[in-house]
């Protein structure tokens, strides 16, 4: 059986006081409460030391969130002004860094060459990337988005070895739905998921069937049931239901 997992997004969001509270809270919840998913929280950079230091602070034989950073920098280390290392992220004890997010698209120029440089420092350092995909709303009414979404895979994804394969994980973020309100149905989501294994397997053969596949977009509590029924739909990549705990719970415990 694939893992399960919900991820939860902060963006530019939160103090790091904010935050604490945030986790504080979460982990009460997550803690009292048997869930079948692996829970990760990606705050900004500036809170990794502090959150990190408290989730690993409740580890009772089980760690209950997992620490994941927002991005990385391409290289490896040098005279990159206001850039962050994988190494760096390491050292945090971050296990895992979301790849691609759209807005790191669409917003910072990234495209399939320097994600793959970011995926691969990722991989080099132990951590997981969470690598995200989707088409925007003119694709999709242009009946475009397998071609972009089989592209956006094959550019990055199949320049990886198997090995380095078996580590992603990918979030598949329509992004006419992020931050929208407007959520994809559990069958588009359904239909988009078992393409992408698809589009994995014909590379990678039988190791797609234990890559998880996210969904994320506009998923709340109301919706995330329903999507996450769907035989694809390996959890969740959440952005603004993650800035409550208690919606980020009734997600986590949407399985
Ligand atoms: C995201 O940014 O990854 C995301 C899914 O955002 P939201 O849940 O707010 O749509």
């Amino acid at each position: 059986m694939r893992r399960k997992i919900v991820a939860g997004n902060w963006k530019m969001n939160t103090t790091v006081a904010e935050g604490e509270t945030l986790v504080k809270e979460l982990l009460e919840l997550v803690e009292e409460s048997d869930t079948a998913a692996e829970v990760i929280v990606c705050p900004p950079f500036t809170h990794l030391d502090t959150i990190g230091r408290m989730v690993r602070a409740n580890y009772d034989g089980k760690q209950y969130i997992q620490l994941g950073a927002q991005n990385c920098a391409g290289q490896p280390s040098g005279a990159f002004t206001g850039e962050v290392s994988a190494l760096m992220l390491k050292s945090l004890s971050c296990k895992y860094v979301i790849i691609g997010h759209s807005e790191r698209r669409e917003y910072f120029g990234e495209t399939g060459s320097s994600l793959f440089q970011k995926l691969i420092l990722v991989i080099q350092n132990g951590m997981t990337p969470i690598f995200c995909v989707g088409e925007k709303l003119k694709d999709r009414e242009e009946k475009r988005e397998y071609e972009i979404v089989g592209d956006q895979i094959k550019e990055v994804l199949y320049q990886l070895k198997g090995a380095d394969m078996e580590k992603v994980i990918i979030a598949y973020e329509p992004v006419w739905a992020i931050g929208t309100g407007r959520t994809a149905t559990s069958e588009q989501a359904e239909e988009m998921h078992a393409f992408i294994r698809k589009i994995v397997s014909d590379k990678f053969g039988k190791l797609s069937q234990q890559i998880p596949i996210l969904y994320g977009g506009s998923c709340k509590p109301s919706n995330a049931a329903e999507l996450f029924s769907k035989s694809n739909v390996d959890g969740g990549l959440i952005g603004g239901a993650s800035l409550s705990s208690e919606d980020f719970f009734r997600i986590i415990k949407s399985f």
